[in-house]
């Protein structure tokens, strides 16, 4: 089994940024409003995230890196009505396969005293003798050293510096989703902040700070909400952003941008979509345009996602796909059309 996890865990976890990412998604789980990550060795040194959320209980210790360990699903029931990123209970185990994880936590609840404590693991399991009380503030602060340790070929097959652009990128993202959340981001070996996010901080400026004026200058609000008929039939809930208005691409110096799309404030991939909108801009735009940006937050039923398509929950699957990407499409096309008029 030792083996079988370790193989699971690589293909789960695939690089720094991937692991920040599960970590992110756990922090907002727990009610964090400010998430704070320190990297050393653009994360392969060490990769840590401390939160303000719940906490964790002492007693969920022993099997907080075991597989399948969530308290995000308590019956079968839930499986199909799922708020939250994560449900299925692999991230910790994986990265604790493939790294050395600890923690500190302390409860929001006091119910395991008025401190904080720590806990370390090895290969999923709690070093029993590491849990000791320890100084610390309500939240979780968890520590991964040694990314890919174990794992030779896959600590060779990633850029450094490329890894932290995509941690300093996921981080962004993140904060661009979640106004009301603070976020930080710093080097160990460096004095200065290398992001800072206000949980203050709007939405716009958060786009801003990450992007850049040149992006974020052009933007309009798009929002589709309260669309009761299609919950029913198709399971789309509601879809809120920021996107390229048509002067956009009138400004030269403008940078490029992916897409950026979380689906239930999951951030994946989506190619229809993607694809679906670009056409939509081509409408309106001379050929050889640059790609506008786009940033939504798609709403749908959960029991319509499935996460399980691809192992780093990069993409997911949903039900009605090309319904829901024709409408949101379309939607995006009255706004723009309205702008050109
Ligand atoms: P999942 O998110 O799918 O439940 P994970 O392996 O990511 O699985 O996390 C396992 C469990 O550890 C979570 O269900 C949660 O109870 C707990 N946990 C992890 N990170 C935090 C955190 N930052 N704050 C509070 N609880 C956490
Ligand atoms: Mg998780």
């Amino acid at each position: 089994p030792e083996v079988v996890n370790k193989i699971a865990a690589g293909e789960i976890i695939i690089s720094p940024a991937n692991a920040l990412k599960e970590l992110i998604e756990n922090s907002i789980d727990a009610g964090a409003t400010k998430i704070d990550v320190t990297v050393q060795n653009n994360g392969f040194k060490l990769l840590q995230i401390s939160d303000n959320g719940s906490g964790i209980a002492k007693d969920d210790f022993p099997i907080l890196c075991h597989r399948f360990t969530t308290s995000k699903i308590s019956s079968f029931s839930d499986l199909s009505n799922i708020q939250s990123f994560g449900f299925r209970g692999e991230a910790l185990s994986s990265i604790s396969h493939i790294a050395h994880l600890s923690l500190i936590t302390k409860r929001n609840d006091n119910k395991d005293g008025d401190l904080a404590w720590k806990a370390v693991y090895e290969m999923g399991e709690l070093l029993p003798s590491s849990v000791k009380p320890s100084a610390g503030n309500q939240g979780t602060i968890i520590s991964i050293t040694d990314l890919f340790y174990n794992t030779p070929s896959r600590l060779k097959s990633l850029n450094q510096k490329e890894e932290y652009h995509k941690i300093l990128d996921c981080l962004g993202k993140y904060s661009v989703n979640n106004h009301g959340i603070g976020f930080t981001l710093k080097k160990a070996d460096e004095s200065k902040m290398a992001l800072i996010i206000k949980s203050t901080t709007p939405v716009l400026d958060r786009i801003r700070s990450i992007f850049g004026s040149s992006i974020a200058n052009d933007l309009i609000a798009f929002e589709i909400k309260d669309i009761d008929e299609l919950v029913e039939e198709l399971g789309f809930v509601s879809c809120k952003g920021l996107v390229s208005n048509l002067n956009y691409a009138n400004n030269s110096n403008r940078k490029a941008a992916k897409p950026v799309f979380f689906i239930n404030n999951r951030l994946i991939d989506c190619e229809p979509l993607k694809r679906a909108v670009y056409q939509i801009y081509a409408n309106y735009l001379p050929r050889g345009a640059p790609r506008p940006f786009v940033y939504l937050n798609v709403c749908l039923k959960p029991d319509h996602i499935d996460v399980n398509v691809h192992p780093t929950k990069k993409e997911v699957g949903f039900l009605n796909e090309e319904e829901i990407v024709t409408f949101i499409s379309d939607k995006l096309g009255e706004l723009l059309s309205k702008q050109d008029s």
